[in-house]
Formats: C-alpha cells, structure tokens, sequence
C-alpha cells in the first residue's frame, strides 16, 4: 500500500513522475537503451534537459536575462560557490536559522560577512521583520522557507540590493517574483525531484564582479557557456525533474497549486490549533506552506512522543518525526502531497486525542 508520506526531504514526488522515470531507465523513448546508459550529450538527453529547463522558465515567469542551471552538489555546495562568485568586500545574511547559518558559515571564508537580522533569541520561531539592509552589500542572502523551524517569508521583499535565496523547500509552492531576486537555488530533493541535483537561476549581469579567481567547477560563468554540461550532468534526477514540472503544468502550474497548498496547511493548521493536546511553536503569521512542526502542548508534554509516531504509522503515515532541534512533530506538505494525506492526519489527531485526552 502507498504510504502518506510526510518526509522533509528527500520527499514524496508525484507518482506519474516515478512512472515515467522507470519506464525510462529499461528503455528511453524507445530506443533499445536505459536512459542511464547514455551519452549525456546525444540528443535524448539533450531533449531532456532543455525541457526541463524550458518548463522551469514557464512554471516560474523566469525573465530572459536569468540563466537556469543544473548542478551536483546540492544546496551546500552553493552555500560556497555564492560567496565565491559574488563576495568581494561584504555580503548580509538573515539568520533565520540551521540552513541560514550553513550558508553564512561558508560565506565567512570569502570576505566580510553581516549578519543583518536574526530570530536565533526565539529558537528561529519567527521571521524578523523590518530589517535595515544595509545598501552597500555585495548581496543579501535570505533563506525563503526553513525546513527545520517551520517558517518562511511569504511575500517578494523589495530590498536595496542583490538577493539570494535559498529555495531548496518552498520552491514552486507558491508564486515568486523571480525579477526580485539575483539568484535562486536549491536542492531538488524537497519539492522539485529527486537528491542529486541542484537548481540555480542565476540573472547574468551579477557574475564576474568578483577580482579574486575562480575554480571553473566553481565558476557559474563556465556552467551557463556548457548549459550545465561542462561536466557529467546528473542524467536521472533532471529526467524526474523534468517529469515532475510536466506533472506540476498539467494541474494548471504554480498559482493551481499553491491554491491546493494553502488548503492543505489550512487544514492541519486549523486541527494544532483546535486539538488540546498539540501546539505549533511558531509564530502565526511566519507559518510555513511547506513544513509545519508540531509538538505536545503545554498540558500534555508528558506524554511519551513515540506514541504518536506509532499511531501514525499504523495509520499508514511516515516521517512525521519532527527534527531534534524543535522536537515533537513536523509534517511537511510538499507540492506533491496529496489532500488525502493531510486528511488522514488529520484524522488521527483526532482519534488521538479521544483516547488520551484528560
Ligand atoms: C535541505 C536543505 C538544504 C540542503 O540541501 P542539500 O541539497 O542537502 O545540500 C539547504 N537549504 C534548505 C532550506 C534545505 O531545506
């Protein structure tokens, strides 16, 4: 039986997408050949790739001066090749928590960096607001949603200078402005693909600004002149990648389903709300779309955790384990989650709280 899958990440993809990707590795179009035993440069794949970006272009409004990049490494690896292609003298980061701090951690190594805001005081439970971005940055790195804490930015935010972000868990999950940002970048593995791959849409006039030298892996110039194929591109998650923003423009694209989203996190937001036994630690209006961690409440704190992992699982649910830095729950509601799933929680916080409710 197909499990409701709640993981963080790697995640639960559209099913069609999985399909379509299998039929693929015994045999690609036809052709007597598994799609990983190819040339990544014959025109099969050639095909694959160029869709793949080409859908990511239309799903996202991406403008003609933006470059779309498919890179190894994942968003850590980014976490250094920003720096290195963008920091010449000072760089501003929000700290908004674990991811945040990785990047910024990397960035220390290429020049000066600020850290401009912080919501570290409330164990990174909201997102600060009103912040003074200081004007003579060389960009300002911000990470959209954080998949740990359960907070995200909710709205394109005009500052005065370049910005960067981290959209690895809330990418396509709701309409972005992408003109608003310098760059966006990713893991695929959270709502875009599989691990393996990472995403960058990189707007061209903000490379080769930097004086000191650059590795040409590490160098975003040289991916965009190959079209990401200086080297071996990882063949298999861009074919699911692509797959699954065919799947995303069949159901009517970001707007569709951000609209699917929003009533999903409506749902399992109302119930923590409602339910006497759980809470959610995080500021209301900071709420993630995408990751919504849970915890026993005040009342109830006695109650053994795994208890309710076990009745989930028999219910068919997975990897609503929260993270050990907010501990309790997390139930993350990718794209590619269906209504049914966050129905069947639901469901069992209810029946939960009629055996264990005082
Ligand atoms: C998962 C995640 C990362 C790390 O991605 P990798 O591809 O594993 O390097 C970075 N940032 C955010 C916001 C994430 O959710």
């Amino acid at each position: 039986m197909k499990k409701h899958n709640f993981s963080a990440g790697p995640s639960v993809l559209p099913r069609v997408a999985i399909e379509n990707a299998s039929a693929a590795l015994l045999d690609l179009n036809g052709i007597g050949l598994s799609l990983i035993e190819i040339s990544h440069r014959s025109n099969d794949f050639q095909q694959v790739i160029d869709e793949a970006s080409s859908l990511l272009v239309e799903l996202l409004d991406i403008p003609s001066n933006y470059k779309v990049l498919w890179l190894g490494g994942g968003a850590s690896m980014q976490f250094c090749m920003i720096p290195f292609n963008l920091l010449e003298k000072k760089a501003g980061y929000i700290n908004t928590g674990v991811w945040a701090k990785k990047a910024m951690k990397e960035a220390k190594l290429f020049g000066e960096v600020v850290e401009v805001a912080s919501s570290e005081d409330k164990n990174n439970t909201y997102i600060p607001k009103n912040i003074d971005v200081p004007t003579d940055l060389d960009y300002l790195h911000i990470t959209t949603n954080n998949t740990i804490f359960g907070t995200e930015f909710k709205t394109d935010i005009d500052y005065p200078v370049n910005v960067v972000a981290d959209m690895s868990s809330d990418i396509l999950s709701r309409k972005v402005d992408v003109s608003k940002y310098a760059m966006i970048y990713g893991g695929a593995q959270k709502n875009m693909g599989p691990a393996g791959v990472t995403f960058v849409i990189v707007r061209e006039d903000i490379l080769g600004k930097v004086s000191r030298q650059i590795p040409t892996m590490m160098d975003y110039r040289t991916h965009i002149k190959e079209g990401s194929m200086f080297n071996t591109p990882p063949v298999f998650p861009i074919y699911v990648v692509r797959e699954t923003l065919k799947w995303l423009k069949s159901l009517g694209g970001v707007e569709a389903i951000n609209k699917m989203n929003v009533e999903k996190a409506a749902l399992l937001y109302d119930e923590i709300d409602r339910n006497p036994l759980f809470s959610c630690p995080v500021n209301v209006e900071d709420r993630s779309l995408m990751n919504i961690p849970f915890v026993y409440s005040e009342a109830y704190k006695d109650l053994d955790g795994a208890l309710f992992i076990e009745f989930t699982k028999e219910r068919g649910m997975s990897g609503l384990k929260g993270h050990r830095l907010v501990g309790g729950f997390r139930a993350s509601t990718y794209n590619a989650l269906g209504k049914d799933s966050v129905e069947a929680l639901v469901q069992a916080m209810q029946d939960f709280e009629a055996i264990h409710s005082k």
